[in-house]
Formats: C-alpha cells, sequence, structure tokens
C-alpha cells in the first residue's frame, strides 16, 4: 500500500470519463488499498480512482463507525451506479481534495442508493443520506469527470472558469469573491 500524489484541477485526469473495471484482480486490490491510505492520509470523506491518476471506476469512502468513532471505517464501491436518488435535496458546504482549499454550498439529494460491486467482484448495495449521499454522488461524478465546482449556480461558476486557467498542471489561484463581477 502506498499513500499516492492526489492530483489538483487542470490536471486532465480529473476531466476524463473512467473506464468500467473489467477484471477484479490482484491490482485493483491494490488500488482499493492505496485509495483507502491516500484517504486516510489526507483524512478525506471520499476519493476517486481518477484523484490518484488511474481511469478506472471505483472510488473509496468513509463512514461513521462505532468501532473507530474518531475515524470510521473506509470502504470502497467498484463501478458504482446511481439507481436511486432523492427528489429532496439538502445544501450543504462541499469540497473536493483535488481543489484544496475551496468549499462552497450545494444541493444535493438527500438519500441516494447506489449498486456496484467490491474488490472480489461481489455485488454490493450502499444505500446514504445527507451526509453520505453526497458524498457517493461526489465520488460518482468523478468518474465521470464531474467536479462539483461544475454543479454551482452560473454566479459563482465564473470562479470555475477562472480557475480552469491553469499552466502545466498547476492550478492558479485567483482571488475572487464569487458574488463579485468579473470586469
Ligand atoms: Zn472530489
Amino acid at each position: 500500500m502506498a499513500v499516492r500524489r492526489i492530483r489538483t484541477l487542470g490536471d486532465p485526469v480529473l476531466r476524463q470519463r473512467a473506464l468500467a473495471v473489467a477484471d477484479f484482480d490482484a491490482p485493483l486490490r491494490r488500488l482499493v488499498a492505496d485509495l483507502s491510505e491516500t484517504l486516510a492520509d489526507a483524512d478525506g470523506a471520499g476519493l476517486a480512482a481518477p484523484q490518484i491518476g488511474v481511469g478506472l471506476r471505483v472510488f473509496v469512502y468513509r463512514v461513521l463507525d462505532e468501532a473507530s468513532p474518531a475515524f470510521g471505517t473506509i470502504r470502497h464501491l467498484v463501478n458504482p451506479v446511481l439507481v436511486e436518488q432523492a427528489e429532496s435535496q439538502i445544501e450543504d458546504e462541499e469540497g473536493c481534495l483535488s481543489i484544496p482549499g475551496v468549499s462552497y454550498p450545494l444541493a444535493r439529494p438527500e438519500r441516494v442508493v447506489a449498486s456496484g460491486f467490491d474488490c472480489h467482484g461481489e455485488p454490493l448495495r450502499v444505500e446514504g443520506t445527507e451526509r453520505l449521499a453526497r458524498c457517493i454522488a461526489h465520488e460518482t461524478d468523478h468518474l465521470d469527470g464531474v467536479l462539483f465546482i461544475d454543479r454551482l449556480d452560473t454566479e459563482r461558476r465564473t470562479l470555475r472558469e477562472i480557475r480552469e486557467l491553469v499552466l502545466d498542471g498547476e492550478m492558479v489561484r485567483v482571488r475572487v469573491s464569487p458574488h463579485q463581477p468579473l470586469m
């Protein structure tokens, strides 16, 4: 296992649609282990394979766990599909390990159900509400090259457009209020 470098905004891998996992083999289990270790190291809520430069449909996420109340437990999902999304939405602060230092309120379904597989190819079904629902939706978006800033309203999206001006994969930090006109 290894802590891998987390790719940040401007890295093209974050904008590519990830491929479905076909082989539930040892390299997949290593990928899940690396994702888990990298998520733990970053103290995040979730991490998708493209965020460590791997274009496969896999993510890990952290759930509360009474056995480990301080940190919780990291679980994974391979080839996830959102099979149910509640119409009712909750707005909450959302961020991303690939866009450090930025968070915005964003509405997401208050409940989602995802189906997929574990790293041995066994079918899994995950139901999440509130923060977990948000996390599952956010990580599934990553597998389609979608970032949470894409889902912000138009006013806040101007910030995204500025931030997408990147050189050599380096994120350009531009301090602009999301409520301020550009010109
Ligand atoms: Zn993210």
